[in-house]
Order: C-alpha cells, then structure tokens, then sequence
C-alpha cells in the first residue's frame, strides 16, 4: 500500500481548524533578490541539511494520507532545485484521486524551460510574482531581475495551457502606480492577480515600514477605476476576490496586516530543511525530517498532529519603525 493510502481521520488544529493546504518549500535558494524578500548578501543552507526528494514526497504523501487536498510548492524559487520536476511527476500523480489540486509559486525566470513538463505533470495553475512591467523598475526591485524572461516564462505557461495567476507585492513609491496598469494587463491578458502586503518576515537591507502600503486604500482607489464585484467563491487561503470589470479575472487581497485572515487558516508549510511551520508569522515548528530518519512513518504522523495541535490561533504581523521583523527567518524559508 502507498504512503498516501493509508487513511487517518483529518487533521484538525486546537481552534477547529481543519488542515487541507501544505505549502513546501523546496530550496531556500533563489536567482533574484528581491528587495522586500532579501537581503543583497544571503547565506543559504548548506546542501547536505535540505530535505532529500524523496523524503519531501513522503511527508507530502502523508499529508495527503491525512487529509491535505492542496499542495503548493514554492521556495526561494522552486525551479533552481535540479530535481523539482520529478517531484512534482510525484506528487502530480495523486492529482484527481487523493489530491485536488498541486501548485506552484515561481519568480517565472525558469518558467519558459519547464512549463510543459509542469502541465504533463497534473499542474493546472502557478503563481508567478510580478511586481512592475517596468523592466527597469522590475530589475531595480528584484536586483538581477530581466523582465523579458519572465514575460517569456508566464507566455510559456499560457501556452503550455496553465491557468496564472500574478503575485504583485505592493511597495511604496517603488510599484504602487503601477497597481492600476497591472491589473488592467491581467485583464488583457486573462490572468488574476493577488496584491500582498509586505510581511515582516526576515532581515533585509532596509526598513520595511517605508515600503509597507495598506491594501484597504490601495482597494478603495481601485474601486474608482474598476468594477469590483466581490467574489465569495474563496480558496479557504488568506486572499479576499473580487471579480473585476465583469472579466475572467479576479483580483486577491492578501492583507494581513490591515486585516486578520487567522480564522479560517487552512494551511501549514514544511521548510526545505523539514521543519514543519503551522503559521507563518510564528516560531515554532516541529523536526519532521528528524522524526521521519528516527523513527520512520509512524513517528512522521506523530509529529504531524504534534505540529497541528499546537497551530497559534493567528499571526503576530506588525508593522512599526525600527522594530525587528516578527519572524527572523525569511518568507524563501518558509515558502510564500
Ligand atoms: N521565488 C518564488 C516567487 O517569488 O514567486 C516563490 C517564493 S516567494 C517567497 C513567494 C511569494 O512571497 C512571492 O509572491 C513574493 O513576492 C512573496 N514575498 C516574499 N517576501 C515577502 C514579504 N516579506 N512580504 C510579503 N510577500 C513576500
Ligand atoms: Fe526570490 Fe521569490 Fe524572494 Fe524574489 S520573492 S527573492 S524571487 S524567493
């Protein structure tokens, strides 16, 4: 019998909460740096500490085992580990039978090289962040960023037949005028777009108080220019939709900051060195890579309930002048 097989009642947190959404980081490691994400000079985990392949599909597998429907991978940026394709052949075979759906969060730099190998996979839809369709503006906010690329990435998976989503972090007087232009090019070109707060999550080389925007007054200014019609078909995630000049397109507010989603928190992330985060704006975790090499599968669900038990009822994001983030490790760690 398969891992994924062997059926456990659901996985349900102190609070009620029923846990349908893992989001894996693969690898801590990226090919831009994006400003709000990173600082300049990073030092990456050493090889030798990640999660092997196989161990990520086996926890993964025993999230499906017990009960998860959603899977999310992400990074740093999922598409520079070598062997993210075949894991992704793995876990997109449970696709349709024990998992509804199996996902990705991309910078798009590598998209145009592996777009079909995703689809053929059982991947339907990625995210991919996009903050500015300035190429110079894109280069100054991610450091090394070429548009074009990533253009050429997002085209790709259109092509390959992948539904995008676009991920734009709103920064102050870096991308905030481009907020209307950007959402207006989803429209064009048929994608939805999700703006997010910047979270206060890892040292960077700035504060991130002078970048921060309130999505609530971003969403006022938009309801002057476009027809937003909310949309209450939600993912159980943290994002609000609304459908947007009567379009394919929906626009998400993740705004955690200005407005608290914790009460119907799906979701936990596993980190590329196994540690299971059951929120992101918390500290504690729970070693699953120690207790799947110590005691196996077994000892892997123990520590899976472990973690889910003690899931915080919400997150302590705060934005103020000078105070450190609320997290110290980055948002590549945990996986956006
Ligand atoms: N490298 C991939 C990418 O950029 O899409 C996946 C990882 S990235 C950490 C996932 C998402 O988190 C991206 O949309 C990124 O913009 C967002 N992100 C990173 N740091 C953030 C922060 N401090 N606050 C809010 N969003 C952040
Ligand atoms: Fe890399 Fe994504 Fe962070 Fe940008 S947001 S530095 S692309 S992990």
């Amino acid at each position: 019998m398969g891992v994924a097989q062997a059926m456990s009642p659901d996985l349900i947190d102190g609070f009620g909460r029923t846990i349908r959404y893992l989001r894996i980081s693969v690898t801590d490691r990226c090919d831009l740096r994006c400003r709000y994400c990173m600082a300049e000079k990073m030092t990456f985990l050493p090889r030798n500490r990640l999660l092997a392949l196989e161990e990520i599909a086996i926890i993964a597998e025993r999230f499906i085992g017990l009960g998860v429907r959603k899977i999310r991978l992400s990074g740093g940026e999922p598409l520079v580990r070598r062997d993210v394709i075949e894991l992704t052949r793995r876990l997109g075979g449970h696709v349709g039978d024990t998992l509804d759906e199996l996902t990705m969060t991309t910078n798009g730099t590598r998209l145009a090289e592996h777009a079909e190998a995703l689809f053929d996979a059982g991947m339907r839809r990625v995210n991919v962040s996009l903050d500015s369709l300035d190429p110079v503006n894109f280069r100054y906010i991610t450091r090394h960023g070429d548009l074009t690329q990533v253009l050429g990435g997002i085209t790709a998976a259109k092509t390959a037949g992948l539904a995008v989503k676009i991920n734009m972090v709103a920064l102050k007087d870096l991308n905030e005028a481009e907020i209307a232009p950007m959402l207006d090019w989803c429209v064009a070109e048929g994608h939805d777009l999700t703006l997010i707060e910047t979270m206060p999550m890892g040292a960077i080389d700035e504060d991130r108080t002078d970048r921060f925007v309130p999505l609530t007054a971003v969403f006022e200014r938009l309801g002057d220019q476009f027809d937003l019609q909310r949309d209450v078909a939600g993912t159980g995630g943290p994002a609000r939709y609304w459908r947007v000049d009567e379009s394919a397109t929906r626009l998400g507010l993740i705004s955690p900051l200005t407005v608290n989603f914790c009460d119907g928190c799906n979701r936990v992330r596993l980190t590329t060195e196994g540690k299971l985060y059951s929120c992101l704006g918390h500290d504690d975790q729970v070693d699953l890579k120690m207790a799947l090499r110590e005691g196996g599968v077994a000892a892997l669900d123990d520590a899976i309930r472990l973690a889910i038990a003690g899931k915080p009822a919400r997150h302590d994001f705060r934005i103020e002048r000078g105070s450190a983030p609320a997290v110290a490790r980055h948002m590549s760690v945990t996986g956006g």
